[in-house]
């Protein structure tokens, strides 16, 4: 059945195969030197499994698409608050490598353009260039899960032709946002634009994200959740520099470029894509990988911010197991809108029963804002002279007794509390 899928995926890179619009990017030499036909596409599903279409064994260097993960890495290390103090989160409309800052805050715009980049690099803690750039190497090798190389051709090449990068370094310096010597944080920013990967690597490192900062291979947590948010976030807004709107409407879903070909896009809580196609558009992205993003996006329906249907509904049974017990089934993810639609309920029901059983067996999963507010449900209900029961034996609601309504590891247990409290001999 597979095969479906990969078909699928050969014909969307069939379809594009023959496009030769753009151009290498020529302004790092060795990147003019590669073969401007290559072209590889994988695709790796949130439980590891991934799918390759055209050549995927091809290397290329990460370039920008290293971006969000040595910005999702300084996060890690040192924390929101003292990220956010030197790099802003807003777009910047303005080309990957433009020499600016932001007016007011005298910081780069973003983290997905050069200045903003080079700025998250000067935040990985480190006493040395090398103490920085092995960090961020573990970090990208442990998103791929396998070990990732430095290309060195394409290392040299840019130092050599990297002035443009070097005024935005000696720019940041002279507004204080770098932590460092900017010729050193320059060379650990060009060592990490030169890593090697193949599509299956961006795939699986976009995978990652997509999965809250898990890798696949090795199941490992690599970010946390938060972290992830806040990268996939500047993903959406600025990943795709100058081009980020027409690409958010047409694809959507958060994704970086880079000059090397490459492209990585994640649909949160599903999967990871990785593209390459090293000819460019104007704007530094690569023409058949967002032709096949679009494609892909399109004809499998990978929009995240496609409606399909409206959360289902979370109640999925409700009955009267004796007279004054009444049970509610519920099933599916239990987040703010089911917690809040179980709440409503019992406060419509309450005069038609004496005790409620919520009954939580059959939940996948719960966050803490549906904790929260099922924290309060006890309370309400005495305030109308009602008691509430939980089942719930995979302790899903991970809490005492006190707090919550009284939880019960089967319904039958429940069941026999119900009716003692309403006989009147429940202490
Ligand atoms: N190393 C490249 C640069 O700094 C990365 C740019 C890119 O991929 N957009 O110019």
């Amino acid at each position: 059945m597979a095969e479906l899928v990969q078909r699928y995926l050969d014909q969307i890179l069939a379809d594009h195969v023959s496009s030769t619009d753009g151009a290498l990017a020529d302004y790092i030499p060795e990147l003019a030197r590669v073969d401007p036909d290559g072209f590889g596409l994988s695709l790796s599903l949130a439980d590891g499994y991934v799918y390759e279409s055209g050549d995927p064994t091809i290397e290329f260097t990460i370039q920008s698409v290293s971006k969000p993960f040595t910005y999702a890495l300084a996060l890690e290390r040192i924390g929101r608050d003292a990220v956010d103090a030197k790099i802003g989160v807003e777009p910047s409309g303005e080309a990957f490598n433009v020499i600016s800052v932001d007016e007011a805050t005298k910081t780069p715009m973003n983290p997905m353009i050069n200045a903003g980049a080079i700025a998250a690099v000067s935040l990985i803690p480190g006493a040395t260039a090398d103490e920085r750039f092995n960090q961020i190497h573990e970090f990208y090798s442990a998103c791929a899960g396998r070990q990732l190389a430095v290309d060195d051709d394409v290392y040299s090449s840019e130092k050599v032709t990297g002035s443009r990068n070097r005024a935005i370094a000696y720019m940041l310096q002279s507004f204080g946002v770098l932590d460092g010597d900017p010729d050193e944080i320059l060379d650990v920013y060009v060592r990490q634009c030169s890593i090697k990967v193949t599509t299956t690597d961006l795939a699986r490192m976009a995978a990652t994200l997509a999965r809250g900062g898990v890798e696949a291979v090795e199941e490992r947590r690599v970010a946390s959740a938060e972290v992830v948010q806040r990268t996939l976030s500047v993903m959406v807004t600025c990943g795709m520099y100058d081009a980020a709107g027409d690409w958010v409407s047409a694809v959507g879903m958060p994704a970086k470029s880079g000059v090397g070909g490459g492209i990585a896009a994640v649909l949160p809580g599903q999967l990871g894509i990785g593209v390459y196609s090293p000819r460019l558009d104007s704007k530094g992205n690569s023409v058949r990988g967002v032709e096949v993003c679009r494609a892909l996006s399109a004809n499998l329906g990978l929009h995240f911010l496609s409606v399909t249907r409206e959360s289902r509904s979370t109640i999925r049974h409700t009955y009267d197991a004796s007279p004054g017990v009444r049970v509610y089934e519920l099933h599916g993810d239990l987040l703010f809108t089911g917690a809040e639609q179980v709440l409503r309920t019992l406060d419509q029901e309450c005069g038609e029963f004496d005790v409620a059983i919520l009954e939580l067996s059959r939940i996948d999963d719960i966050d803490d804002a549906a904790r929260r507010m099922l924290a309060g449900m006890r309370q309400s209900l005495s305030a109308a002279g009602k008691e509430g029961f939980v089942v719930d034996p995979d302790d899903v609601l991970r809490v005492t007794q006190q707090t919550y309504a009284r939880v019960f590891g089967t319904l039958d247990e429940a069941l026999n509390a119900a009716r003692a409290h309403r006989a009147g001999s429940d202490g």
